[in-house]
């Protein structure tokens, strides 16, 4: 056996070893789901667990009161692990975060215990509010990645993927203001806000018909007026725009603000337009690391899907991945559900599904030991991002 491929077994072992507590922390995160930014529990179960295992952990981190870091080591090379623990607003963990988490730990704990300390440099983050804020766009923001080499996670999703597409994405608020009237006596002297906001949500459907199919456009109306019998003077919207190409997603974002004029043009309404804080850059996988992961989680028995996938969702960790080489692959949790919906929930807190997250931390743990003892994996996923 070869040194690699030894400490890689030292690495699967302690991931074993450690499977129980893993698995209490995502049965016990799953168990209490807690939205963007109020991870409290969570953070505190995740930061104690790593204190109990050595490492050196910085609470509330960056400024984020529900971030954390967990550091050890001296090496020359920094692998990053992160973890997410948010839940959705009434489904709970329907994306799965309680396995993110885990298999963050997990394979932290892989990694620190197959390489010494002046071999590498280990840094485990705790970033909140995936879901909603994007944490991790915060704490890239506020330096927190700065002179970190490789950033790596795994997602659970209803297959193994090993370099998901991810759309970047923005999003809009727009707000109309129109005039009041009684809607029978005197319609002539109103100006309907809520017709200014309908015209611009069809001329936004009509547009979805001839945009890139590599991009998305919705939204919903969250406010239409307060009564029938009252022309609306107040009408409001949130609309999300997603695209691969963060060219096309500018481009696409103009496209909609037109969409938005046309309602007020139409109608006499006047419009505001407020593009939000949370806008996730589109993933760029890194491949030289990417396949590195799907070596090591092949060799678990873990098996790939390879059809290529025009769809796809958004993560904060875009924006990581566009500030260095970094990986996101998706785990398959031993079910046909999706994400995001209350089927998924219940599948992320089965056996099947922590046992695949037990496989995930493996494979997360010896990538991190390929990206330390490889200095031409190091150096290729480097050129990689440096060429992108
Ligand atoms: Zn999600
Ligand atoms: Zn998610």
């Amino acid at each position: 056996m070869s040194e690699v491929d030894g400490l890689k077994e030292r690495a699967r072992q302690a991931v074993a070893e450690a499977a129980d507590e893993l698995i209490g922390a995502s049965r016990e995160i799953h168990a209490n789901p807690e939205l963007g930014m109020a991870e409290r529990k969570a953070a505190a179960l995740l930061a104690g667990q790593l204190d109990a295992h050595g490492f050196k952990v910085e609470r509330g981190a960056y400024g984020l009161e529900t971030a954390f870091l967990g550091s050890w080591g001296e090496g020359p090379v920094t692998i990053a692990y992160i973890c997410e623990y948010d839940c959705l607003p009434e489904i709970g963990h329907a994306c799965g975060h309680n396995l993110i988490a885990a298999a963050g730990l997990g394979a932290a704990y892989g990694l620190k215990a197959a390489l010494s300390p002046d071999r590498v440099r280990l840094l485990v983050f705790g970033t909140p509010a995936e879901e909603t804020l994007g944490g991790k766009i915060i704490l890239l923001e506020r330096g927190a990645f700065a002179d970190v080499d490789v950033a790596l996670m795994v997602h659970p999703s209803p297959v193994d993927i090993v370099a998901p597409p991810m759309y970047g994405v923005a999003q809009a608020d727009v707000e109309y203001k129109g005039r009041s009237a009684h809607a029978s006596i005197l319609p002539e002297m109103g100006i309907n806000a809520l017709d200014a906001l309908v015209l611009a949500y069809q001329a936004i459907a009509q547009l979805r018909q001839h945009i890139r199919r590599d991009s998305r456009v919705h939204g919903v109306i969250t406010y239409g007026g307060g009564a029938a019998n009252v022309v609306p003077e107040r009408a409001a919207g949130q609309f999300m725009v997603r695209a691969l190409s963060p060219s096309y997603l500018e481009e696409l974002k103009g496209r909609v603000e037109a969409c938005f004029r046309a309602g007020a043009e139409g109608t006499g309404a006047e419009v505001t337009v407020t593009w939000g804080p949370w806008a996730c850059a589109p993933m760029r996988n890194n491949m030289a690391l990417a396949n590195a992961y799907r070596a090591n989680a092949e060799s678990l028995g873990r098996v790939f899907m390879d059809s290529r996938l025009d769809s796809s969702g958004s993560s904060d960790m875009g924006n990581i991945s566009q500030a260095l080489p970094s990986i996101h692959p998706m785990f398959g949790i031993g079910a046909m559900a999706f994400n995001h919906t209350p089927a998924f929930t219940e599948v992320c807190a089965t056996d099947a599904a922590h046992a695949a997250m037990v496989q995930a931390a493996q494979a997360l743990a010896m990538t991190g030991i390929d990206a330390v003892l490889d200095p031409e994996l190091l150096q290729s996923a480097r050129d990689e991002f440096a060429r992108a």
